[in-house]
């Protein structure tokens, strides 16, 4: 569809390079003041004097998003007329959490903003905290592809996420008597200012049908997908602001909505309730994020949704390279695709299939530009969170796709053969096809053997990827495999969520760290110096104080911000242990009752987490930990112990919570946290960690250093040795005597006075199988967190040790994590964006 219609285009041009600077684009108070007005005007229809604490919510980003648009088309033409090779990011989930201060500050217009509203009698702080988050991801895997766009646009690369547009984000967590109710989150119902919805580019998606086989002009055998039904994905694109530079890149996100053509047929035959109900079958696809993390939910709406944005974002990808290029070999010196996670793997079959099938490619040059594209990003060693579907829904859903998987796994498995010959065991073991009661297929190795590239997410985890998870693969393609330790962006996880830290470091070393996360290491020297120190911590106290008004506000609940903030903030999952946490508490708070003296320094502990709605022990966890709470906080007076479950833990509260933090908790079991995310953001704001040598806490306590890091617990090697020697956790029990008196005090119902048999399944369930070896490590913890406590009361050395974290925790920006994978897997280059 062509934009130049001729009746559009003005009589005296004005080239927006020249145009003078305007409400619609100037980032001068004045101009953001005028933009501000002419939207509460023209787009919200109201007169200042009318308009809501919402309108002017609405008028503000619709300000920044016009300065936004300049810069956006600006960003696609030279993409386009430079022709650059882009990177395309594919994620089931981006948890991006709110817009407007980030990009307020992105293009460096926060102050003007500030001030425009203030010259108008508007808050700009509460016009922030009226954003909905946007929160289209469980938890750390949505939240990489989040900092992976800005990170993205901040170095100016070609890159674009393409993902789907959840009308119903990761749900709204209520507690009501101590357990987990969840809510719709509604976070579209008063409009979305930052997209655009693009009409003019919706894709049509097939799904069910059968497919053709015949022979073509030339005598070939060739394959159609007919029949079955369609669904149309409508993308709706976001800008994604650079810091400090011109460039804004895209996330494109699809709607499913019922195809037309379809619809008519069906109220034409008179058939108008169907018509409308299968208007509904189609567009609840993109209805709601599943809200599972690190599990699969054999769902075949789950399938739908995957199959659904990757055909969309393909179909876009190839429309998008077939405007100036028409041989495909070419395609993979123009196209990067990353999967992130197995959730787009389909994607190895929907590229075959277009290449083969659509544009009529050889089979083997198919396969050699798809492997050429696709890089695959694992997320996880857990078996219950490994893609298969049974090949019978793949069957019904997506006929042409499972000819083609076996038709790949059939090349595959002979090049297997043919290098290990007569090991048929390792060719069941390493099949795209799972043999059984149910055939499957397996994601994981569809990704794999389509893809040049395989990474991990710290080094601990690609290194059990390659030995325990797919060792066979690891020997037969080792060049395949590397590590690409996670990160997060330093524009939202330091600039904007914790201000005084970001003007105190500003003002010691200048600000480039912002966008050069290793100046930070200049602070090192800094931690000798006392004013620097009393700066820093004082900064720290502020943030606690900050976070405890706004608890009290949100909780009732006064903390003690001279107490140390504990803080556990995740999603909960029994891997991550909040169990141990909590059965520590229990035991601290029975030592204090008997003798205070035991308690070394007043300690708040606080928890936020959303457990899976149909994960019943983690929501039993959640509610254990408010039972807990509300005994220990009836006598915090005395024992100086305080503990808060904050309810609807999101990125809007992690910004809050972060920044207030003296300890991390990052205590999973070794071997089960692929990299985590939130350790890094917690170092970064002067949290030291307590934790285990589990995923990238591994790095961490590399960077700052064994006496800047509380690490406890079982190695990931212990862990695995310890269960084939035959754990016995009732063991463990029988020797520590605190411990035997906390699982004792949890399981007789004392925190759970109305049902004293509620926790009985938690007790008994560690007392029996202790999956995730709590009471192996419980005697390991306590000690540490003894330790933790002796350390706070020095101050002097607790704030060195904080800086010191500070200080080293440069490499982990995702604008290094970019880098790399720009760099090594999608070789994109950083192209300017001229203003
Ligand atoms: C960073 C983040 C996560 C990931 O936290 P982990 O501790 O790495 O699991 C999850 N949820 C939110 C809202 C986050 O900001």
């Amino acid at each position: 569809m062509s934009n130049a219609s001729p009746t559009l285009t003005p009589k005296t041009p004005a080239s927006p390079d020249t145009e003078q600077e305007s409400s619609r684009t100037g980032l001068d108070p004045r101009n953001v003041h005028r933009g501000f007005l002419e939207h509460v005007r023209y787009s919200r229809g109201k007169n200042p004097e009318n308009a809501t604490a919402h309108d002017h919510f609405m008028a503000l980003a619709l300000a920044v998003r016009d300065r936004l648009a300049n810069r956006w088309v600006r960003t696609a033409r030279t993409y386009y007329e430079q022709d650059v090779k882009r990177a395309y990011y594919l994620s089931a989930e981006y948890l991006l959490g709110r817009a407007l201060g980030n990009n307020l500050l992105n293009i460096g217009m926060y102050e003007a903003a500030e001030q425009a509203m203030r010259e108008v009698g508007v808050d700009l702080g509460a016009l922030v905290e009226m954003e909905p988050d946007a929160g289209l991801g469980n938890g750390g895997l949505g939240r990489l592809a989040a900092c992976f766009l800005d990170s993205l646009a901040t170095l100016g690369y070609p890159g674009m996420g393409y993902g789907i547009r959840y009308e119903f984000g990761i749900f709204t967590q209520d507690i009501i008597d101590g357990y987990q109710v969840e809510r719709a989150d509604e976070w579209l119902k008063f409009g979305n200012p930052w997209e655009i919805v693009r009409p003019e580019k919706a894709v049509p998606v097939r799904f069910y049908g059968h497919v053709e086989h015949f022979h073509g002009a030339d005598g070939k055998p060739v394959a159609r997908w007919v029949g079955g039904k369609t669904v149309i994905g409508v993308p709706y694109d976001t800008p994604i602001a650079g810091y400090g530079n011109n460039t804004v890149n895209t996330l494109r996100l699809w709607q499913a909505r019922a195809s037309e053509e379809f619809d008519l047929k069906l109220f034409n035959a008179g058939d108008y309730e169907r018509s409308v109900v299968e208007k509904n079958d189609s567009e609840v696809i993109s209805k709601v994020l599943y809200p599972n993390d690190a599990f699969q939910a054999g769902k075949e709406l789950r399938l739908k949704q995957q199959y659904f944005f990757v055909a969309c974002s393909i179909a876009d990808i190839v429309r998008r390279y077939l405007k100036n290029h028409s041989d495909f070999r070419d395609f993979p010196k123009k196209v990067a695709i990353q999967l992130n996670d197995t959730h787009p793997a389909i994607g190895v079959a929907e590229l075959m299939r277009v290449l083969v099938d659509e544009k009529h490619l050889p089979w083997e040059e198919a396969a050699a530009i798809t492997q050429a594209t696709f890089g695959y990003t694992n997320h996880t060693l857990l078996a219950e969170a490994m893609e298969k579907w049974p090949a019978s829904l793949f069957e019904r859903l997506l006929p042409r796709h499972l000819e083609i998987i076996y038709e790949i796994n059939q090349r595959f498995l002979r090049q297997v053969q043919i290098r290990y010959p007569f090991d048929t065991e390792r060719i069941r073991r390493m099949s795209l096809v799972e043999e059984g009661a149910e055939k499957k297929i397996r994601m994981a190795h569809l990704a794999v053997v389509g893809s040049h590239s395989i990474n991990g997410v710290a080094e601990l985890h690609t290194n059990l990827l390659r030995r325990d998870v797919l060792p066979e693969f690891a020997e037969m393609y080792p060049e395949r495999f590397n590590n690409k330790t996670n990160g997060v962006t330093p524009r939202r996880w330091l600039l904007w969520s914790n201000p005084r830290l970001a003007r105190l470091i500003t003002s010691r070393i200048g600000e480039g760290w912002v966008t050069d996360l290793d100046q930070l290491r200049k602070l090192e020297p800094l931690a000798d110096d006392a004013a620097f120190r009393q700066a820093f911590a004082e900064v720290k106290r502020q943030n606690k104080v900050d976070l405890s008004r706004h608890i009290k506000g949100l909780c009732g609940v006064d903390l003690n911000p001279d107490a140390i903030f504990d803080v556990q903030i995740k999603r909960l999952h029994e891997y991550k242990r909040q169990l141990l946490d909590a059965v520590h508490i229990v035991s601290l708070w029975m030592k204090a009752r008997r003798d205070p003296s035991t308690i070394i320094a007043p300690r708040v502990f606080l928890f936020g987490a959303k457990a899976a709605p149909g994960y019943v022990e983690a929501k039993l966890i959640i509610r254990l930990i408010n039972g807990i709470s509300e005994v220990v906080n009836s006598d915090a007076g005395t024992t100086g112990l305080q503990v808060l479950f904050v309810p609807n833990y999101r990125v809007s509260l992690a910004e809050r919570i972060i920044p207030a933090a003296d300890v991390s908790e990052q205590i999973s079991t070794a071997g089960w946290e692929a990299s985590g995310t939130g350790n890094m953001k917690f170092m970064l704001n002067g949290a030291l960690t307590l934790g285990t040598l589990d995923g990238a806490n591994v790095e961490i306590r590399q960077a700052v250093g064994d006496d800047n890091f509380f690490l406890f617990g079982l190695t990931a090697d212990e862990v695995i040795a310890r269960k084939r020697a035959g754990y016995r956790p009732r063991d463990e029990y029988e020797r520590n005597v605190e411990l035997r008196e906390a699982l004792d005090l949890i399981g007789s119902g004392f925190f759970s006075p109305e049902d004293k048999n509620l926790f009985r399944p938690l007790v008994n369930s560690l007392l029996e199988e202790d999956r995730y070896l709590v009471l192996a490590d419980f005697a390991s913890y306590a000690a540490k967190q003894q330790e933790v406590a002796r350390a706070y009361k020095d101050t002097e050395r607790w704030t060195r040790m904080a800086i010191h974290n500070v200080a080293h925790g440069g490499i982990f920006s995702s604008d290094r994590t970019i880098k790399q994978y720009a760099e090594e897997i999608w070789r994109v280059k950083r192209i300017d964006v001229k203003p």
